[in-house]
């Protein structure tokens, strides 16, 4: 291993002087930077020598990012509109977001929070402790679901606390944490991360972000092992990308990795209008063919839901079910939760 692999990448600089960009690209990929944070860990340079560009498209930077659709937004899932503290987002009665802290240890390019994501780092104590009060004060919510950010990239101090004040709170049952840093930087997940997950006698779930087969690579396999031998139920997300897994044999490679390592298929995300990030979509019929394909050829358990946010806050509702409504132009109509109706796309915002 070189000087160059041991150290995140963060600037157009770095990605010249590691090759994966030329230094007439790094000019152009400047005004990408101002706007977008950057962070490519070790663990992912290695990776994209040896996987190419299924790995290089998720997180090295694009001038296409600043190709603003008409139909893109800042906060492309409503999150804003649902938030009645910093660091909580409460969209469901039974379940909150806590976002803990904004830093990822990779930045997608994809990334649906990228507007706010590595703007700011962690929670003040006292916003943490807020924002813990809000979660001990509201009965009906069940379920704690960590997240960002990237929640593991968190000192195992702050971690084992944000566990024991949940772990304190009756109603709350379940803690799920959503973590990018298995696949990212796979030696963070070491003995004393996770003993600050052990912290509570509550059902623990983790939930992986793994877009490609060859991000589960032998270090990865082990931190997700470990996880799993602590005794956390291992789940997976991941969001349909062009170029990246949006053919039949990259999901199906994808998902049996994912089930051999005992990690459960969770969502498939259809990815969310965020700014910048056309070059990545797959249109929902192509999607819902891609997954009708996998049924039959792939083992139930490596099916997961393929979801869609409704883009003005609405809430999840999975693209196969019936809750949408083609109206034969490549648009439809989505029905939320609730039963109210949502043009899908959203409209253009001008
Ligand atoms: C995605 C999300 C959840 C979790 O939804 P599940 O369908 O339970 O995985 C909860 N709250 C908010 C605000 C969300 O965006
Ligand atoms: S790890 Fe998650 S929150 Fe962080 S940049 Fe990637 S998609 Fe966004």
């Amino acid at each position: 291993m070189n000087e160059l692999s041991r150290k995140t990448l963060k600037t157009p600089d770095d990605l010249v002087a590691a090759g994966l960009i030329s230094q007439a690209s790094a000019v152009s990929l400047a005004a990408v930077a101002a706007r977008y944070v950057t962070a490519i860990p070790p663990a992912l340079v290695e990776l994209i020598a040896q996987a190419g560009d299924p790995i290089a498209r998720q997180f090295v930077p694009d001038v296409r990012e600043l190709d603003m659709a008409a139909e893109e937004r800042a906060d492309p899932i409503g999150d804003h509109t649902h938030s009645p503290v910093k660091g909580i987002v409460h969209r469901y009665p039974d379940r909150v977001l806590l976002m803990p802290t904004l830093t990822c240890a990779v930045y997608c390019r994809f990334c649906f929070r990228r507007e706010a994501v590595g703007s700011e780092g962690a929670l003040t104590p006292s916003e943490l402790a807020a924002a813990l009060d809000y979660i001990a004060a509201t009965p009906a919510i069940w379920e704690v679901i960590l997240t960002g950010g990237d929640p593991l990239v968190l000192s195992a101090r702050r971690i084992s606390e944000i566990i024991e004040a949940l772990d304190k709170i009756p109603h709350v049952k379940v803690i799920r944490v959503h973590s990018r840093v298995p696949v990212a930087m796979p030696e963070r997940i070491d003995a004393d991360l996770i003993e600050a997950l052990k912290r509570t006698s509550k059902a623990v779930f983790i939930g992986i972000h793994c877009n490609h087969v060859a991000e589960l690579t032998p270090q990865a396999i082990a931190a997700t092992a470990r996880l799993a031998d602590a005794g956390f139920a291992l789940l997976s997300q991941s969001v349909l990308l062009r170029g990246v897994n949006d053919t039949a044999d990259d999901l199906e490679n994808l998902f049996r990795a994912l089930v051999a390592a005992r990690i459960k298929p969770y969502y498939l995300h259809q990815l969310d209008y965020a700014p910048g990030t056309s070059h990545f979509r797959v249109p929902v019929e192509e999607g819902l063919a891609l997954v009708r394909s996998l049924r039959g050829r792939l083992s139930g358990l490596a099916h997961p839901t393929y979801i869609l946010d409704i883009p003005d806050g609405a809430g999840k509702v999975p693209l196969q079910g019936g809750y949408l409504s083609p109206e034969g132009d490549g648009t439809y109509i989505v029905a939320d939760p609730k039963g109210g109706r949502h043009s899908y796309p959203p409209q253009p915002l001008n």
